[in-house]
């Protein structure tokens, strides 16, 4: 495998801890702290008074001389399991595989999450490229208020499998319960008798599902000085809907639905949103042996834990999949690489994740990292087959 090596700051020696020069680019970071005054410091913040920098602009440099890996492909192939339709015209297409070819990503499974004639559509964009992107439908819930939801929501479904869709997904549910951007049946969780049906023969047709139950941590916790997610928390916050299901009992939910269709695979996305807690993770892992975790999205939310993290992937290697979902530029593939190769440690990502938390690489184990790349989704995807109805 051909891999190309670039250097973003000449001058450093590379001490190549826990990386080899064949594959990567070793230096020593030569970061400096945020100086009041200095041309880094964005307008308004040139003031040294504490009282006036405030969260929403504080975006840390690691003043550690320590390594700084750059990893511009994958150190082995990978079918990313977790994207969506990102490009929307044959020329973005055409720039995707170009990065894909570049990062060392052989596949990707586009979530379309839709249904009917949207799905139709993005079908015929990536129809000229059958061995590199693999569409997903979602489920159409149209009819959920009427008695023969199941029946009509089944028939759409078969009509997806026939014009392509190869799995499911991405099903969300936040706690208000499933639905997507045009149907929302407040209410109508996975494990709802209503979705049995449709998880059946997902299973019959050899479609595994994604599914994305409740949101980070953070999102639930007091908006106050103690949340840790705080620079995101006030967006994207939850704690104020006092309506839904919250994040222990998503989890449930899960178990649930997983438990009631054992001829279905499932694949919870972004680790359950367990990242936070992935000993619970392990334990869900363990009871379903038809469960599967993706990693997508959740790479600064496990690389401040980078010890925890990396023992997690070893006990589960074979039971997480590399996933993306942030887009299909290169520099948002590299960091992936880098928090999974590496060994570095305190480093930012604010532009890619905006968080203000330094995260860490895991290093993890070239088996490990196969298995999580790309040999766990291989054997799931080979593993399809159509049972009879
Ligand atoms: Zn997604």
């Amino acid at each position: 495998m051909k891999r190309r090596l670039f250097l973003r700051s000449v001058g450093a020696t590379g001490l190549g801890l826990g990386v080899t020069s064949t594959r990567a680019m070793t230096y020593i970071s030569d970061s400096h702290g945020m100086q009041a005054g200095s041309p880094d410091v964005p307008d308004g913040m040139q003031q040294d008074s504490a009282e006036k920098i405030l969260l929403k602009d504080y975006r840390p440099k690691s003043l550690y001389k320590v390594p700084v890996t750059e990893i511009v492909k994958a150190k082995f192939p990978i079918i990313d399991m977790h994207s969506h339709a990102y490009a929307k015209t044959s020329e973005e297409i055409t720039q995707w595989l170009r990065n894909m070819d570049e990062v060392g990503v052989e596949k990707t499974i586009i979530l379309t999450g839709a249904t009917g004639k949207e799905f139709d559509d993005i079908c015929r964009k990536y129809s000229q490229h059958p061995k590199r992107f693999e569409l997903w439908c979602g489920f159409d819930y149209t009819s959920h208020d009427q008695s023969d939801f199941g029946y009509r929501a089944v028939r759409e479904l078969e009509r997806c499998h026939q014009a392509g869709a190869r799995g499911v997904g991405e099903l969300h549910d936040k706690g208000k319960g499933l639905g997507s951007d045009k149907v929302d049946p407040f209410g109508m969780h996975p494990d709802d008798a209503r979705m049995d049906g449709l998880f059946e023969r997902c299973g019959q047709l050899g479609m595994p599902v994604n599914i994305h139950v409740a949101d980070p941590i953070w999102m639930y916790e007091k908006m106050d000085n103690t949340n840790d997610g705080l620079m995101n928390a006030f967006k994207w916050r939850l704690d104020n809907q006092p309506n839904i299901v919250g994040h222990s009992g998503m989890i449930d939910i899960l178990e649930r639905t997983v438990g009631k269709h054992p001829a279905t695979i499932f694949i919870a996305c972004h680790f359950a949103n367990l990242d936070y807690d992935l000993a619970r993770l392990g334990q869900v892992l363990e009871r379903h042996r038809n469960l599967y975790a993706d990693i997508a999205a959740r790479y600064a939310e496990t690389a401040p834990i980078p010890r925890f993290a990396s023992n997690f992937y070893a006990k589960y290697k074979d039971r997480l999949l590399y996933g993306t979902d942030m887009g299909f530029e290169k520099p948002m593939y590299h960091i992936t690489f880098r928090i999974l190769e590496t060994l570095d440690e305190h480093f930012y990502e604010t532009e890619q994740f905006d968080y203000h938390w330094s995260l860490n690489g895991f290093g993890l184990p070239d088996e490990v990292l196969q298995k999580v790349y790309r040999t766990n989704a291989e054997k799931l995807l080979l593993s399809r087959t159509t049972q009879p109805a």
